[in-house]
């Protein structure tokens, strides 16, 4: 069982828990380091534009249902909004706004001439069929298509969204005007304008950003055993490239249990385990272990890939890892931060680690506006230069500075765009 080095108040642990004081928490101690002033703090904080919408929209029993949507476009200062679009019954603008400013950090980051944003529909996708899923996604699009498009702010998938909701958006934008505008989303079906290499995308910016770390430490991958928790699109992708490169997989963490093989796991034919009987419990090729305890595994590297709020100020002094890659969006609480520093754990933060999803995603944008699509090796070498540019610039900003790679990258993030708001002056 996960062991607490403290039992907090509630009250505390609502806030540990909250992604939006978390996000504020190191965007503070960013702006600290940086000594920006007030005004540029104001700026940075406020979202350039939130748009509310309600949507009616007639469900198979012949009600109508009226759903609220939201489109936040943090920052526009350095390109066109990026930024995912989520469908769940517990969307709150506060969520979305913490999002979208996420997205203009990690776009920064790893310097694409993006902004952020970040959207979402209040509802049960569970309880939705694919008609009434259609109808809610063109209506959305419609309400929200001034405010969108491939010079604007340009959507993506993110929770109970996927390719086919792209596929709608697109054609509903296209259709109102008149012309296929396959640039107005990213994460499109391949044969809509999709790019190659976009699944493996954010498990591959992982494996890049672990290869990147362990140069520093001098390790080879064949002595590197690799811990990751969620075996979907990140931890799942991440783990096979990681594998076919000799890494020792040891424990691969779900929801419901983890398998461990000190020996490395044979990640292909546990993938096809999952795929016959829907999970990875009772995989003959290693032992089920507690869950919550795999985390704290005797091991190089850790990928948390699954959720947010897995390594908080309660457990992380048990960590075992010596390099921990987040795969996931906020899987460390900032509490946990000084925790892991102290552990001098070297963490590759999320806004860098998991920034090859969107990379790939820009990627999309730029081949769909070329009209010219690019091969798979293509794909995977531009994503490299710039997984490897951006940890590099992080990894010098925290030496130069003399701070943690999280706090370095926020730096970096807040440091552009606050030089091309500069550059820019504000428009009065
Ligand atoms: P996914 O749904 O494909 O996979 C998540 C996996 O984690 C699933 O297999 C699920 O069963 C497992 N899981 C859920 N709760 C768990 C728990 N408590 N313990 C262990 N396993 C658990 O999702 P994904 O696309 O892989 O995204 C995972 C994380 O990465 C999210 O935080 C997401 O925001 C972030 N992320 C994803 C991308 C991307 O390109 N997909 C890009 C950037 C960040």
């Amino acid at each position: 069982m996960l062991v607490q080095t403290a039992t907090p108040s509630s009250h505390e642990e609502d806030a540990e828990f909250n992604p939006l004081l978390s996000a504020e928490a190191r965007f503070d101690e960013a702006a600290n380091q940086l000594r920006l002033d007030d005004g540029m703090r104001k700026v940075l904080r406020s979202p350039a534009r939130e748009i509310t919408v309600h949507i009616p929209v007639v469900l198979d029993d012949g009600r109508i249902e009226v759903f609220t949507g939201y489109r936040v476009q943090h920052s526009i200062a350095r390109g066109p909004a990026k930024g995912g679009i989520r469908y769940a019954p517990d969307v709150t603008l506060n969520e979305v706004r913490a999002l979208a400013s996420w997205m203009t950090w990690k776009c920064a980051v790893v310097n694409l001439p993006f902004g952020g944003g970040k959207g979402g529909v209040i509802c049960n996708p569970a309880q939705l069929s694919q008609f009434e899923l259609e109808r809610i996604t063109r209506r959305y699009t419609a309400e929200i298509i001034e405010f969108i498009g491939p010079e604007k702010d340009v959507p993506a998938p993110d929770m109970n969204t996927n390719e086919q909701t792209m596929a709608w958006i697109m054609d509903t934008y296209s259709m109102h005007m008149r012309q296929t505008t396959t640039a107005v989303v990213t994460g499109k079906p391949i044969d809509l304008g999709g790019s190659k290499g976009r699944p493996e995308a954010t498990g591959r910016g992982c494996m890049i950003s672990t290869e990147q770390a362990l140069r520093l430490f001098n390790w080879k991958p064949e002595d590197t055993r690799v811990v990751i928790q969620g075996f979907g699109n990140v931890g799942g992708m991440a783990a096979r490239l990681m594998a076919r490169e000799n890494y020792k997989i040891i424990s691969i963490i779900e929801y419901d249990c983890a398998i461990f093989n000190p020996h490395g796991l044979d990640i292909e034919a546990l993938m096809t385990h999952r795929k016959e009987t829907g999970t990875i419990a009772g995989f003959a090729g290693g032992e089920e272990i507690d869950r919550f305890e795999a985390l704290f595994l005797d091991c190089e590297v850790l990928i948390p890939a699954a959720k947010e709020n897995v390594i908080t100020s309660h457990n992380a002094s048990k960590i075992r890892a010596r390099i921990l890659v987040e795969g996931a969006n906020g899987p460390t609480t900032s509490m946990a931060d000084p925790i892991l520093a102290e552990k001098r754990i070297f963490v590759v933060p999320d806004i860098l680690a998991n920034a090859g999803g969107v990379t790939v995603s820009y990627f999309e944008w730029v081949q769909d506006r070329q009209g010219y699509f690019w091969n798979e090796n293509l794909v995977n070498e531009r994503l490299r230069e710039i997984m490897v540019n951006s940890f590099n610039d992080v990894v010098k900003y925290a030496e130069m500075h003399k701070v943690n790679n999280r706090t370095a990258a926020y730096m970096l993030a807040l440091d552009r765009v606050q030089f091309a708001i500069k550059l820019r002056g504000l428009y009065a």
